[in-house]
């Protein structure tokens, strides 16, 4: 018998870990106690020591589902009395000052069994959840974490669910949300006028024949409405579409189960392991090819977004005979997510045909997130419902500062910061929406206040009139918070490099549409060389005037327009002589090193779309219209001006633009052009390594969602004896900009109070 000191590192509070800890303790016969730690749990435990290994050695694979067991520290042969039986010991202060909140988690398969069993007492109840599964962040309200503090305080519980809730044998226990048709919410349907017409699962029967029949309906989920149709019938699709004024945006779709996203399309090992994940993102999935048509009512690239039911109530509106169906967001133009039931009914008034809602109220909005698979994981486009608010560890230290990020502006995101953990927001959207504004606003002191999070920076982007930089300088200014502010891309590079716990410089490939440059010019081509500390400009992109100003992100025919023009190529627009004067004279025609106006050039140059219908859709249409077995690629020269290796693009654009001219096809040629890009990179890598002696580049910015470019440039870039790296657990895209941004200021922070910096 001896006595064994287990110290468990990781996300493993808030998660039924000691719980399932409390259950395996049971099974191995052991005595001792659990306590919760800055870091993660503590257990002491006696027992033989061929015992205490077995269990220890069980812990990873038995985990529950959400835990992240970071590292597990194992001492033994303690001096030791004898414990009498085993306790969780909890400390009411630590519990507070250490919570973490559990994202909301898809409907587990003891709760789905037990839901499809007739004479179960929730049988086809569609609140069912446990320890394991259900709702968590959108539900909450405040902390402590319990019943009271949620949307549950309405429900209280039957006896029999207290009993479950207090027994620490069951998979209730400590389940605030947990609930039965006895005491718990319950689901009703309304018509389109918001008149009530059933109840249980005659609203359910309701809203399945009608959307069998082809009917618009709004549903209520974890974390606000979705817009619900059929995904087969184009004709339904299409009058979505017109009713909600989304033209041309992809739409994502639900699918009864992974067979049935394999009717639609090509799901691999990695990406049916994602989908049927607890978290349930929107996986974007390719097209089968014989539908690469047929589905484009659906999503006009080659992918379609794909997520499987994850509510009880999402699983009995399917049932067995429904497919798939689209369920996208409920919102109007650029607003947050619709969330509450009479705001729902009220502003959907003309475009649902009927509401499957319930009495449960949403907190907090919380959309679904939304990722491609890449290496085996998820790589995000939008990190929200079933990840936030879990947080990044970005050092293993708990004694850093906490820090307040603001993010960008369009893909607005925060980050606060504890000890080593980053707590990234939900997708917010764009903050030039007013009603997005406040949503963003809120968040940021609901945040504040879940995680007891006072920080002592404030951090934002370095452009003056981002509503993130103001809402920055406002805070600061009330609260007497210093603020900091840190450069676009040097932000993207820190975040990336805090993704994968880096320290040090690296060459950071930083490509995205926009951000303003500490020159005060756009850039958004970059590489550059950098670390925590500060960054220098090694390389971009030849700048791009854009006739207009802002009118050329969207009319992106004026951006092939300057691009033909800079190449000395002919251009024949019928407002050629206008947007000549205009580009001779400089007048509203701002420089600009963007990568995404680069790929937007291209794209109009190429004639695969004349105006961007939405943010980022000519890189979109380029990367869906290329031929992917072409591997050609245009001429690359370089152009050294103020110390910065700018990619020359103009003998690309004159070469394209003569290909284009002999008729060749647009796939070869946008491959071509992507190809050029990778090829340019691995270059201008290069020589960063030359001068710098750096090895590792960071891969970040928008411009890298594109798959094209990620499943070829890394492989280059690794055969030239590079070490890359891209996001892995934020987005590479602005809403991932919070995280550099934090990171950045622990490590200023850090050297002002004297410590070493170090953020893994
Ligand atoms: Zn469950
Ligand atoms: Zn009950
Ligand atoms: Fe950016």
């Amino acid at each position: 018998m001896e006595r064994a000191l287990i110290k468990i590192h990781g996300i493993v509070q808030g998660v039924g870990f000691r719980p399932f800890i409390h259950r395996l303790v049971r099974e191995h016969d052991l005595k001792g106690f659990i306590k919760n730690t800055s870091s993660g749990v503590e257990l002491e435990l006696d027992g033989e020591r061929e015992v205490l290994e077995r269990f220890v050695s069980e812990i990873p694979s038995r985990a529950p589902g959400l835990a992240v067991i970071e590292n597990i520290e194992t001492e033994y042969g303690l001096e030791c009395g004898r414990f009498e039986n085993f306790e969780i010991r909890s400390s009411k202060r630590e519990a507070f000052r250490n919570t973490l909140i559990s994202p909301d988690i898809c409907i587990c398969d003891d709760c789905l069994r037990e839901m499809l069993t007739p004479g179960d007492r929730r049988y086809r109840y569609p609140f069912i959840n446990c320890t394991n599964c259900g709702p968590r962040f959108t539900i909450i309200k405040d902390i402590p974490y319990d019943r009271a503090k949620t949307s549950m305080s309405d429900f209280p519980m039957c006896p029999a669910c207290n009993a479950e809730y207090h027994d620490i044998e069951n998979r209730r226990y400590h389940a605030q949300p947990d609930a039965c048709p006895v005491c718990g919410p319950h689901v009703f349907f309304m018509d389109g006028e918001g008149r009530a017409c059933a109840n249980g699962d005659d609203a359910i029967a309701i809203a399945r024949s009608l959307l069998r029949k082809g009917s618009i309906i709004a549903v209520k989920g974890l974390g606000g409405m979705h817009l619900a149709c059929r995904a087969d019938v184009e004709a339904v699709a299409r009058l979505l579409r017109k009713r909600k004024q989304r033209d041309e945006k992809p739409f994502a779709v639900m699918c009864r189960n992974v067979e049935c996203a394999r009717i639609l399309c090509e799901v691999s090992p990695e990406e049916a392991a994602v989908l049927e994940g607890i978290r349930r993102p929107i996986v974007l999935l390719r097209k089968r090819k014989e539908y690469e048509e047929t589905l484009r009512h659906l999503s006009e690239n080659r992918c379609l977004g794909v997520m499987l039911p994850y509510t009880p109530l999402h699983v009995l509106l399917f049932g067995d005979d429904i497919d798939a169906l689209v369920m996208t967001s409920a919102n109007l133009s650029d607003t947050p997510i619709l969330y509450q039931n009479e705001e729902a009914v009220r502003a959907l008034h003309g475009i649902a045909d009927g509401f499957l809602l319930h009495n449960r109220d949403i907190q907090t909005r919380c959309d679904d997130s939304l990722c491609s698979v890449l290496d085996g994981r998820e790589y995000f486009l939008r990190r929200s419902r079933g990840y936030v608010p879990q947080p990044v560890r970005i050092s293993k230290r708990d004694d850093l500062p906490s820090v307040l990020a603001c993010g960008a502006e369009q893909k607005a995101s925060f980050c606060l910061t504890r000890g080593g953990h980053a707590f990234l927001s939900q997708h917010i959207g764009d903050l030039k929406n007013f009603e997005t504004l406040s949503f963003y606003r809120n968040q940021i002191s609901h945040f504040r206040r879940l995680f007891d999070i006072v920080p002592q920076r404030i951090v934002c982007d370095l452009h003056p009139d981002y509503l993130s930089t103001e809402t920055a300088r406002e805070m600061s200014e009330e609260q007497h918070i210093p603020l900091l502010q840190v450069q676009h891309h040097h932000a993207h590079l820190a975040s990336c490099m805090a993704d994968n716990a880096l320290t040090g410089e690296v060459i950071g490939l930083t490509w995205d549409g926009t951000g303003l440059g500490t020159d005060g010019t756009i850039w958004g081509g970059e590489c550059l060389i950098g670390g925590f500390e500060t960054f220098r400009r090694f390389g971009s992109v030849l700048p791009i005037p854009l006739i207009g100003g802002d009118r050329a992100v969207k009319e992106i025919d004026r951006v092939a327009f300057a691009l033909r023009h800079a190449a000395s190529c002919k251009n024949d627009d019928e407002n050629a002589s206008h947007y000549e004067a205009m580009l001779a004279s400089g007048v509203n025609c701002p420089l600009s090193s963007g990568m995404g106006r680069l790929f937007d050039g291209a794209a109009a140059l190429l004639g695969i779309k004349k105006s961007a219908g939405y943010e980022g859709q000519g890189a979109v249409l380029l990367e869906a219209a290329a031929d992917e077995a072409e591997d050609g690629c245009f001429p690359i020269e370089w152009l050294e001006e103020n110390n910065t290796l700018f990619f020359d693009w103009r003998a690309m654009v004159a070469a394209m633009e003569q290909r284009a001219g002999a008729g060749e096809s647009t796939a070869v040629l946008s491959a071509c052009f992507m190809n050029t890009l990778v090829r340019m990179a691995e270059q201008q890598c290069r020589r960063a390594r030359e001068c710098s002696g750096l090895n590792r580049v960071v891969l970040s910015g928008g411009s890298f969602q594109n798959l094209y470019l990620m499943k070829r440039l890394p492989v280059l870039l690794r055969e030239d004896g590079f070490e890359v790296y891209h996001q892995k657990r934020v987005s590479c895209n602005d809403e991932g900009l919070s995280l550099g941004q934090a990171a950045i200021a622990l490590h200023r922070l850090g050297k002002e109070t004297n410590v070493s910096g170090s953020t893994t």
